[in-house]
């Protein structure tokens, strides 16, 4: 029971039943002051003249003095008639002349003549019932009053309490307890059926709450693929959908970090790899180099110290390639862009490599359309594009072979195009050259000395231009790159020197 107290539906409910119980306390005590109150004033407007009547019954007995003995039998003639009543003679201060009653049954010999001259005043503002004292007890009750000569010219009042002491027992006995009763007998209607039906409907209510609560359970678990079904449209709907969104979010999240997580060690294990095999010639050749040191002719050794030099050329273009990949990762490297010649760019480019496929006998063409506009990127980063994709087209294309650059326009952008006469590159390897340390044929690359990390920067860096590279190859064949950049476009008119002085 405790337990059940402690949730949610426990709280609602108890606290719902109290509301009901306080509401249905207060609902008898209104109703039974507004029905009491409804009596009086009702009797009080009935009697409003009854005073004044028997006024005129007193008056003869309070001639010349006040005739006790013929008042007191008028008082009790009266009341055989009507046990309703108590009649009182007052003077005009208050005080009890004469009365009809046991001594010790009146407690209050002076009454108050405030509400009897509010009572016999006939303002029409005066509202009705007018409480006044009963001097046989403490309470307040409700009375007819009228003024009356008393002997000697002075002015008192007859003052007739209405419902009178056996009245009132009999209106606590049975009218008090009627209203009471079926009060009470609603009451407990109203708290059954309000009862039943608010556990029903808080019932429901806490029933998504469980359900949500499970559902969040479960997603703590581990069980990242749980939702809630969203039912409506209210609170605890745009809550079921705030957790769906954060746990897309989160499951989301999730996947990228196992993603980056396998990435990282595929990357790891590469770099080992790609570390551990030159370093481990490079160890051999020079321990060679130290145990013949005395008997190796200086030819060897020189061919020895070439493969050695070549070995550290190649580890630290792979330590350049990885540390400038990387800061394209963490954005460190943002393209800076300017407008430049791309012309001017692509003939120092291919100048720098002419000597590389002069060495191989390739033939390196370049066909640029005339009067081609500035383009927008960093200079810097297209040079390194370039770069890699003429250097893998050399690389790729066995001896005698040809390598074709080509720069032309086309509307608002200019082309730039690499083509070689090589092996080309395989279908199914196509979609996977831009990975990092993908290689066609390990072997093939690694006498090339490719690292595998040359692609993969020309689309991080073509990518945060927001450039796009295509790359068409068939084997045997030779390959295609194509990417374009945008025509620079001068937004403002340059200040001129005259425009300055
Ligand atoms: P690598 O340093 O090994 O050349 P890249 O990232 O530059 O690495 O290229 C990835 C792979 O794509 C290469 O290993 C190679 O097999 C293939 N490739 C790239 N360019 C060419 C090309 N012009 N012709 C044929 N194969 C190419």
């Amino acid at each position: 029971m405790k337990e059940f107290f402690r949730t949610l539906y426990g709280k609602i409910s108890l606290i719902f039943f109290l509301l009901l119980f306080l509401l249905g306390t207060a609902q008898i005590i209104i109703s039974v002051q507004s029905s009491m109150n409804f009596v009086c004033e009702t009797d009080q407007t009935l009697n409003r003249y009854l005073a004044r009547n028997l006024a005129t019954k007193f008056q003869p007995f309070l001639k010349d003095s006040l005739d006790r003995a013929g008042i007191d039998h008028l008082i009790h003639e009266l009341m055989i008639y009507n046990p309703r009543i108590e009649i009182y003679l007052l003077d005009d201060k208050g005080d009890l002349l004469a009365y009809f009653a046991d001594p010790y049954k009146i407690q209050n010999s002076h009454i108050d003549t405030a509400p009897i001259k509010r009572f016999v005043s006939n303002d029409p503002d005066v509202r009705f019932p007018i409480m006044g004292d009963d001097p046989r007890s403490d309470r307040q009750k409700v009375f007819s009053a009228s003024a009356i000569e008393l002997p000697g010219g002075n002015q008192g009042y007859i003052y007739v309490i209405l419902g009178s002491e056996l009245y009132d027992t009999a209106i606590n006995g049975i009218g008090g307890s009627y209203i009471l009763s079926t009060t009470a007998f609603t009451l407990v209607l109203i708290l059954v059926f309000a009862g039943i039906l608010g556990s029903i409907l808080f019932f429901n209510l806490t029933r998504r709450l469980r359900r949500m609560t499970r559902a969040v359970s479960d997603f703590d678990k581990g069980d990242y693929s749980r939702r809630i079904a969203v039912q409506s449209d209210d609170e605890l709907g745009q809550l079921s959908s705030a957790f769906n969104h954060m746990a897309d979010t989160v499951e989301n999240s999730i996947d990228e970090m196992k993603k980056n997580d396998a990435l990282r060690r595929e990357l790891i294990a590469n770099i080992s790899h790609d570390l551990r095999s030159p370093l481990a010639s490079i160890q051999g050749y020079l321990e060679t180099i130290q145990m013949k040191e005395d008997t190796m002719d200086p030819g060897q050794r020189r061919a020895f110290l070439n493969t050695i030099l070549n070995g550290v050329i190649n580890l630290n273009k792979l330590v350049h390639e990885l540390f400038e990949l990387s800061k394209l990762d963490a954005l460190q490297t943002k393209p800076r862009p300017e407008p430049f010649s791309i012309a001017e760019l692509l003939q120092d480019v291919v100048l720098k490599f002419q000597p590389q496929a002069e060495r191989k006998k390739i033939n390196l063409i370049t066909k640029i359309e005339r009067n081609l506009p500035f383009v927008m990127g960093d200079i810097g980063m297209i040079d390194r594009v370039i770069s890699n994709l003429i250097d893998n087209a050399i690389r790729y294309t066995p001896e005698s072979g040809q390598v074709k650059v080509l720069l032309s326009r086309r509307g608002g952008q200019v082309y730039l195009r690499i083509e070689d006469s090589g092996e080309g590159i395989p279908r199914e390897d196509l979609p996977h050259i831009f990975d990092r340390f993908y290689r066609v044929e390990k072997s093939r690359s690694k006498n090339s000395g490719g690292s595998g990390l040359g692609l993969a920067i020309v689309k991080k860096i073509l990518d945060a231009h927001g450039v796009n590279i295509e790359v068409q190859s068939e084997p045997g064949k030779g390959a295609r790159f194509t990417f374009c950049l945008d025509v620079w476009q001068p937004q403002k008119r340059e200040k001129t020197a005259k425009d300055i002085s």
